[in-house]
């Protein structure tokens, strides 16, 4: 692991231990649905987007997202990862499902296929991450933006 990434690991953790900070990213979570469904992009439940090597793509999260979503992992018991994981895709992709739907992440709300709203979610992508970026220096967390994947491994939440 590179210091970059214990250096995460260990901020994250940290943060998770703090309640604000999931209050905080629930909230924002609460506003952007809020404007998904003004928006109403359509999803079809492909999960072909959870399959990042063949759509093409990549998820990142940020620390505090991360400790939001690992405080809410301690709940969920024992947590929904494909013991299967293939290393490709997303581990907690359950057929075509998300098996973490209520807790994924900021970077899996905003995503959708539909080619009408490539633009909007775009430009709101880009305002709820700078919105993310800011509680970090509100809260004092240190700032990092790590590939989903890599989060989790650097996390123990996965295997390889
Ligand atoms: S967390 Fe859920 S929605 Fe996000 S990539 Fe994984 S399976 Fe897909």
């Amino acid at each position: 692991m590179t210091d970059d990434l214990e250096q995460f690991a260990a901020a994250v953790r940290q943060a998770a231990t703090r309640p604000e900070v999931s209050t905080a990213i629930t909230a924002i979570h609460q506003q952007l649905q809020e404007r998904i469904d003004q928006r109403q992009p359509v999803c079809v439940a492909s999960g072909k987007c959870c399959q990042f090597e063949r759509y093409g793509h990549r998820l990142y999260v940020t620390t505090a997202e991360m400790a939001s979503f690992l405080a809410s992992l301690d709940r969920l018991s024992p947590p929904p990862i494909d013991t299967h994981w293939d290393r490709t895709g997303c581990p907690f992709q359950v057929g075509r499902l998300c098996g973490i739907h209520a807790i994924r992440p900021f970077g899996c709300r905003i995503f959708f296929c539909d080619p009408t709203a490539t633009e909007w979610q775009q430009q709101e992508y880009e305002k709820f991450h700078r919105q993310i970026k800011d509680l970090h220096q509100a809260l004092e967390i240190p700032y990092f933006y790590v590939e989903w994947r890599q989060a989790l491994i650097n996390l123990n939440l996965v295997s390889i």
